[in-house]
């Protein structure tokens, strides 16, 4: 069984996730997205039937409540991660949009004359190969705005778990202006040592280097404490962790994103507008400018209530062992190839492969049709996929719903899929006769 008690967040079809009543359908995708528990869903419902109003604005009641609910929003999402204080705490609309705000802020000179932290001509940029897309264009594009270089971590020096030694040897200097990582990778499953990496870059790079960890796949998976880690700025996405879509956050120290120049310009982000410039309000509200994801951050509050009644350690544990059993039996497949760390090393509940007789897209079709979803293509990590040797592969990746038998009917979907097309090349059809 899973960690999962209520039988309407168990799956409609009696597996795990929302599918159709009359199948049983196996998700194993939720590095893209996780499903939803009806607390969610009901939190977004009640939001609009019960106090939809603008936040932060009105005098009148139903406005003082959704403020209320927002900002008890913000709370939840600040304890889960052991901020120090609320403020700390941003809403976005994702994960890309937190590390754009950062990568735009520290890369624009913004009109009023002020003096903001900024990245500039001769600086260095270091992220890895092995980075989504989203924490890669907005670095290149930051990079090419400013005149800094834009360096990686090689690929070789990550798959296999982080090699803190690939730092040396020039890679972090004193023109390091700003580091971006993630934490866990959403293609290899492999856990980052962020420790070791924040003592290396903080004795190496620049005395101002900005530390941006990428906890996409970590904050719904295991215990993230911003504090603990060292970190500058943590991103990450509320709808990997059972919120809604349109919905994130980005964490930073209080000092640093005061000093920062604000992404978008508009309503609640100002503290006084004159004709000729203005003056900006203090973090969160200087990088929340318009109406915000009002009901989206209160659905995020009610999957972290949700998450923590079941226990985020909890949930590690029980992925980690579900992760491992989901590798283990991959690896038994004939003529699969399991991307990512050699077995002992801790990964994350995720397995990308590649098999010998069938490209992954087909792969991800025929399963669909088995009733298990499945996710193929590059996984937006084209430089990672290229500097494995293949353009795409194909990705299982799983939550604390998921269960033993889940992983059992995917693998016997696959080794069905996989025969069968081994037939197709091999003249035999699936029973083994000559065809
Ligand atoms: N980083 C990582 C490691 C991810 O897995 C993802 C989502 N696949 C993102 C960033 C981007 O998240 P979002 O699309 O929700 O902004």
């Amino acid at each position: 069984s899973s960690l999962v008690d209520d039988e309407r967040d168990a799956g409609g079809g009696g597996g795990t996730g929302g599918g159709k009543a009359d199948r049983r359908l196996i998700y194993l995708d939720s590095a893209a997205t996780s499903h939803k528990p009806s607390v969610v869903t009901d939190a977004l419902i009640s939001y609009y039937e019960t106090m939809n109003s603008n936040v932060h604005r009105g005098a009148h009641a139903l406005s003082r409540e959704s403020t209320e609910a927002y900002e008890c929003a913000r709370d939840k999402v600040a304890s889960f991660v052991n901020a120090r204080d609320r403020n700390e705490v941003i809403f976005t609309s994702g994960a890309t949009e937190a590390i754009n705000l950062v990568a735009t802020s520290l890369s624009c000179r913004e009109g009023g004359g002020r003096e903001y932290r900024l990245i500039g001509e001769g600086d260095e940029i270091l992220i890895t190969e092995a980075e989504h897309h989203s924490n890669i264009v907005p670095w290149q594009m930051a990079a090419s705005r400013t005149g800094a270089t834009l360096r990686y971590v090689p690929a070789s020096s990550v798959s296999d778990g982080f090699d803190v030694s690939a730092l040396m040897g020039g890679l972090v200097n004193d023109r390091t202006k700003l580091v971006s990582i993630q934490h866990v990778s959403n293609v290899l499953g492999t856990i980052n040592p962020i420790g070791d990496i924040v003592d290396y870059v903080r004795d190496n790079a620049s005395p101002d280097v900005l530390i941006l960890l990428d906890a996409c796949q970590s904050v719904p998976h295991m215990k993230v404490d911003v504090r603990a880690l060292g970190v500058d700025f943590v991103v990450a996405s509320g709808h990997k962790m059972c919120g809604p879509t349109g919905i994130g956050f980005l964490w930073g120290r209080e000092d640093v994103l005061n000093g920062m120049a604000p992404y978008k310009g508009g309503g609640e982000m100002i503290d006084e507008v004159y004709m000729d410039g203005s003056t900006y309000a203090r973090s969160p509200a200087r990088f929340e400018a318009g109406t915000p994801p009002i009901a989206q951050a209160i659905g995020l509050g009610a999957a972290i209530d949700y998450i923590n009644g079941i226990g985020i350690d909890r949930i590690h544990e029980y992925e980690i062992e579900l992760g491992d059993y989901l590798r283990r039996r991959l690896e038994d497949v004939e003529g699969v190839t399991v991307l990512g760390p050699r077995v002992g090393v801790e990964r994350a509940a995720l397995c990308s492969f590649v098999s010998d007789v069938v490209h992954p897209s087909d792969l991800g079709t025929f399963l669909d049709l088995e009733g298990v979803a499945i996710r193929s293509g590059h996984h937006c990590c084209q430089p990672l996929h290229r500097a494995l040797g293949h353009s795409h592969s194909a990705r299982a990746s799983l939550y604390f719903y998921n269960t033993k038998e889940d992983v059992d009917d995917f693998v016997s979907a696959l080794e069905g899929t996989l025969g069968f097309f081994r037939s197709l090349t091999s003249g035999t059809t699936v029973d083994g006769k000559d065809g």
